[in-house]
């Protein structure tokens, strides 16, 4: 497969308008970006997908939606407020400022930062003469700790009591909701609950377009179960993410399973693992799927003086569950499926750009194209037929070959040309997208033609 450069990919996301700057028109927000028409299809194709997959199909399984604002107690006891933050370091000569240990995994990618303390930190960096990536020079100020909550205020007064933080992760909204929704529904060990939703994180180094920003959206399952039959399950999630890539189009060879050492596994977790792509600049996390052990209930248990155990009906244990948990940013895996998709092909006399989406995430399912603008009527009447199940377009400007390829550029893997025959026939020439292949369909066959292949 080629490889292509990550930036002729986003330069393609942005001029087919399925990504543009935020807030283009005034200069851009950093690291802020909008989704058009393309972009968001396929965002919630696939948000939908995991709803159905993790949610609608699961027996086990309920959804939820928490609210983005919440007691801060919640992120005190979920230990947000103490420890969710990065050890920074700003350069004395040019004024910039860097992650420690985003430094030191550049410089040896073999070494896992994450678990060195600060004194191992500034003392690798100053034994290493690890210079400052914008300027060169090493004179860093002492390490910082920042914490990458948003903070916000809470009503009209803006002082400390007010202080509010939007929610860094969905994951704490199911943890306090645990005990409703067990009464509620009456659920027993094993169930999960999982939700789809913003997220907001102070990166300090954000890039690589949607890969690292600092509103993004988690879909996230926190698994419930019996303690002792927790690696059971992680297996049984591990296994099921990867599933779901491979459903998306990415192929094998491009995911894999990276297991955190012991000593990168955070203090409460027993077992971590990250399903990683292989992007255009390296293999980068998508996925995280960790053991969480009791820990997130214990902790709400104690700070809120709510019991979080649950009766076993079955052994009349008291206990209080462990929890698995798969997580999972939209936009990352947004970005795995363009950049898998993205291919420019060489033809025999011609080129072509074209994404090989599979039909269940492509944005726009079909295009209808008229051969001639007279045969307009007939096939605008196809369009809004097909709308009614299938997100599609409809283009009657230039040459069909032009067409053929504005629709190839953006993934839709049928085009329906309505043609002088179509009155008598009551047929329609559909062609695919990856083969070029042409065959003439019924036209009140091509529902049933499109769903076949979703
Ligand atoms: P990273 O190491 O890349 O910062 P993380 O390990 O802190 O990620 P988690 O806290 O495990 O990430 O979050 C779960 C998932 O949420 C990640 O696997 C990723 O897909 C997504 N995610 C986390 N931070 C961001 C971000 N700043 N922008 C986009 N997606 C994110």
């Amino acid at each position: 497969m080629t490889q292509f450069k990550f930036d002729e990919i986003t330069a393609h996301l942005k001029q087919s308008g399925f990504i543009f700057q935020g807030s283009e028109i005034y200069g851009g927000l950093a690291n802020t970006w909008d989704f058009g028409p393309l972009g968001i299809n396929l965002k919630n194709n696939i948000k939908n997908l995991w709803w159905k997959e993790f949610i609608q199909k699961d027996p086990n399984n309920v959804g939820m939606q928490s609210a983005i604002l919440m007691n801060p107690l919640v992120w005190k006891a979920s230990g947000h407020l103490d420890t969710f933050s990065d050890p920074l370091m700003d350069c004395r000569n040019c004024k910039t400022r860097h992650r420690a240990d985003k430094l030191i995994e550049e410089f040896d990618p073999s070494i896992n930062a994450g678990a060195m303390d600060t004194k191992a930190l500034q003392e690798y960096i100053s034994e290493h003469k690890i210079s400052c990536p914008n300027c060169g020079s090493h004179n860093f100020t002492d390490i910082r700790y920042f914490n990458l909550m948003f903070k916000t205020f809470q009503g009209v007064t803006e002082d400390s009591s007010n202080t509010i933080y939007l929610r860094p992760e969905t994951a704490q909204g199911m943890f306090v909701n645990f005990k409703n929704i067990q009464r509620a529904y009456r659920k027993k060990i094993p169930f999960g609950i999982g939700q789809i939703g913003k997220a907001f994180r102070n990166e300090i180094t954000p890039g690589n377009m949607i890969f690292r920003t600092r509103e993004f959206e988690q879909m996230e399952l926190q698994f419930f179960c019996k303690p002792g039959t927790d690696l059971e399950w992680y297996e049984i999630y591990k296994e099921k993410c990867m599933n779901f890539m491979l459903n998306l189009g990415i192929k094998q060879e491009n995911l894999r399973f990276r297991d955190h050492d012991p000593d990168e596994l955070s203090h409460y977790s027993v077992a971590t693992v990250d399903i990683e792509y292989k992007f255009p600049w390296g293999w980068d996390e998508i996925w995280g799927i960790a053991d969480r052990t009791d820990f997130d209930l214990t902790a709400h248990q104690t700070h809120s003086k709510v019991s979080m155990e649950i009766l076993d009906p079955e052994t009349n244990e008291k206990y209080i569950p462990y929890v698995i948990e798969p997580s999972v940013g939209v936009e990352r895996l947004m970005l795995a499926v363009m950049c898998e998709a993205y291919d420019v092909e060489q033809l025999e006399n011609d080129s072509r750009t074209v994404m090989h989406f599979k039909a269940n995430v492509a944005s726009t399912k079909a295009t209808i194209l008229p051969l001639s603008k007279k045969l307009g009527d007939q096939a605008f009447s196809i369009y809004t037929d097909l709308l009614e199940e299938f997100e599609c377009d409809y283009d009657e400007s230039g040459s069909i070959g032009k067409r053929y390829r504005r629709a190839d550029a953006v993934g839709t893997p049928y085009c329906i040309t309505v043609d002088f025959d179509t009155e008598s026939d009551q047929s329609v020439t559909v062609r695919h997208r990856d083969t070029m292949q042409q065959e003439r369909v019924k036209i009140e066959d091509i529902h049933s033609f499109i769903k076949s292949y979703l």
